[in-house]
C-alpha cells in the first residue's frame, strides 16, 4: 500500500499543478476517447511504469471540477477537510449497516442527523439516513409516503390509482421513482409554477379536488427547495395547508438549496420546514463535500422502519436497532458518507457551515448585479437564488455554452424555464470568490466577441 500512497500523493500534485496551469480542459471528443488514452484492460497486468503512465494520463485528461473555472453543474471546488475525511473513509472501507462492522462511524452520521433534525425543528421522534444521491433521498420519502398511505402496499402491491404532485420545476427524478415504487408516470401531476418557479398551490388544489372526484387517491405532494433551474424556493406553509387538508405525506427536496437550514440570513426560505414530513438535502451540492453525501431526515422515525427494515438474522447480530442504521436503509452494504461531511462540519462549525451559504448567496448577488447592469444582457433569475440565468447579445446560450465547453474556455450549462432558454451560471463552486465571477464574465465576453461574433458578421 505505501506505493500506492506515494503515487497518489505524486498524481495529486500533478493535478493540482496541472488545475493551476489550465483549469479548464479541451475535451477529448467521445468518439476519439479510445484511441487517445490507454484504457484496455488486457489479459496479463501491466509493469508498474505502465500502469502508473496510464493512470497519470487518465488522471490529467478528466474534467476539472475543482478548479475555479467550473460553473457547469450544481456543486464544484474542493474543500480540504471534506476531501480528507472522504480520503479516511475509503482507507478504512467500513459498511454503515452495523455497529459492529461501523464502530463510531455510526455515532459520526447519527450526531449529523441529530444536529439537522434540530435545526429543522423535528422532534424527537425523528431520525434519518444517508443514501447515493437526491434522487434516491428523494425515491425514500416517496416510498415512506407510500407507505403511510397504505401499509398494505408493502405486501401486496400497489392496486389503487394513487396521486402525486410536484411542481413543474422540480426534478426528474419525481417521474422517475414514480415509475420505480409501482405507482406509475402518468399518476403524477405537475402543478404550474409561478414566474419565479414556485408552485402555485391554488393550482396544487384544484388538481388534488380533481383527482378526488375522478375517485383517486392523492398521497404525497414534493415541494422543492432550490429548483434545480431557477433555484426556486416553493412555499412550504401553504403547501403543507394543502397537505394536511388533504392527508398528503410533504416531503422537501432540498437537494440542490436545503443547506440554508444553516444560514441563519437564508433559513427563512425554507420557513416552515418542521411542518414536513420529510426532508432531504445534499451535503455535496451547497456545502462543497465530495460526491455523494445526501441525507434525509424523517419527521417520525416509525416510517423509516416500516419501509425500510427488514430481518437479516446473518446481518444483525448485535447492539440493537438503534445503533444498526441497515434497519432503516434503502440498501445493505452503504459507504461511509457521513464521515467527509463530519470533518467539514468539526473543523468549520455550524456558524462556518452558514457562512459557506451566505457566501454563495453573495456571489450570486455579485454576478445578479453584473448581467443587471450591462445592457448586452437579458436576465431571467429573480434574488436569492443561487443561479443565475441570463443570455449575451442574443447568443443562443446552447450554442455559447458548448463552444467555450469544446474550446476548453468555460464548463457552463444553459438551461430553460417557460420558453425561455439561457445560460445558467451556478455560484456553489466552493473556492469561489468574487474575482472568480468577474473573470467568468470577462473570458465569457471575450470568447464571444472573438469566437462568435466576429466570424458570425
Ligand atoms: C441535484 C438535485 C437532485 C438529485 O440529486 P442527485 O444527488 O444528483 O441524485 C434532486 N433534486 C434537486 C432539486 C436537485 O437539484
Amino acid at each position: 500500500m505505501e506505493q500506492e500512497l506515494a503515487l497518489f500523493q505524486q498524481l495529486s500534485k500533478k493535478l493540482m499543478q496541472a488545475e493551476k496551469q489550465e483549469p479548464v480542459l479541451e475535451p477529448i471528443e467521445a468518439d476519439q476517447l479510445f484511441n487517445t488514452l490507454d484504457l484496455r484492460l488486457g489479459e496479463e497486468g501491466e509493469n508498474e511504469e505502465d500502469f502508473s503512465r496510464a493512470l497519470e494520463a487518465l488522471v490529467l485528461n478528466t474534467p476539472r471540477t475543482a478548479t475555479h473555472q467550473f460553473f457547469n453543474q450544481l456543486f464544484g471546488g474542493r474543500n480540504g477537510k471534506a476531501v480528507l475525511g472522504d480520503l479516511l473513509a475509503v482507507l478504512l472501507n467500513n459498511s454503515m449497516y452495523t455497529y459492529k462492522v461501523a464502530g463510531p462511524m455510526v455515532g459520526v452520521e447519527k450526531e449529523i442527523i441529530r444536529h439537522m433534525k434540530n435545526l429543522l425543528g423535528y422532534p424527537a421522534t425523528a431520525d434519518g439516513t444517508i443514501a447515493p444521491g437526491g434522487s434516491m433521498t428523494n425515491l425514500m420519502a416517496m416510498i415512506m409516503g407510500r407507505d403511510a398511505h397504505n401499509e398494505k402496499i408493502k405486501s401486496d402491491g400497489v392496486s389503487q390509482k394513487m396521486t402525486l404532485y410536484t411542481s413543474n420545476e422540480s426534478h426528474y427524478s419525481i417521474p422517475k421513482n414514480a415509475a420505480f415504487m409501482g405507482v406509475g408516470r402518468k399518476q403524477l401531476r405537475y402543478v404550474k409554477s409561478d414566474k419565479f418557479g414556485r408552485m402555485d398551490v391554488a393550482d396544487l388544489e384544484a388538481q388534488i379536488k380533481a383527482d378526488l372526484e375522478k375517485g383517486k387517491q392523492p398521497f404525497f405532494v414534493n415541494a422543492t427547495a432550490g429548483t434545480t433551474v431557477m433555484g426556486a424556493f416553493d412555499p412550504i406553509q401553504e403547501i403543507s395547508a394543502i397537505a394536511k387538508k388533504y392527508n398528503l405525506w410533504l416531503h422537501i427536496d432540498g437537494a440542490y438549496c436545503g443547506a440554508v437550514l444553516f444560514s441563519k440570513k437564508h433559513k427563512h426560505l425554507i420557513k416552515g420546514a418542521e411542518l414536513a414530513d420529510s426532508f432531504s438535502m445534499n451535503a455535496h451540492k451547497m456545502l462543497a463535500t465530495p460526491l455523494t453525501c445526501s441525507i434525509i431526515i424523517a419527521k417520525n422515525k416509525k416510517y423509516l422502519y416500516d419501509s425500510f427494515s427488514n430481518d437479516a438474522d446473518y446481518l444483525y447480530q448485535t447492539d440493537g436497532d438503534d445503533y444498526n442504521l441497515g434497519k432503516t436503509s434503502l440498501q445493505c452494504g452503504r459507504r461511509n458518507d457521513a464521515l467527509k461531511f463530519w470533518t467539514l462540519w468539526k473543523a468549520v462549525g455550524t456558524k462556518g457551515l452558514g457562512e459557506m451559504v451566505d457566501h454563495q448567496f453573495h456571489l450570486a448577488e455579485v454576478a445578479r448585479q453584473y448581467v443587471e447592469n450591462h445592457p448586452d444582457y437579458t436576465v431571467y433569475s429573480y434574488p436569492e437564488s443561487v443561479g443565475i440565468c441570463f443570455n449575451y447579445k442574443d447568443i443562443p446560450a446552447d450554442e455559447l455554452c458548448n463552444r467555450l465547453y469544446e474550446k476548453g474556455e468555460l464548463m457552463v450549462g444553459f438551461g430553460q424555464f417557460k420558453d425561455e432558454q439561457f445560460v445558467r451560471l451556478v455560484t456553489v463552486n466552493a473556492g469561489n470568490e468574487e474575482e472568480d465571477i468577474k473573470a467568468f464574465f470577462e473570458k465569457m465576453e471575450a470568447f464571444a466577441e472573438e469566437e462568435i461574433l466576429e466570424t458570425s458578421s
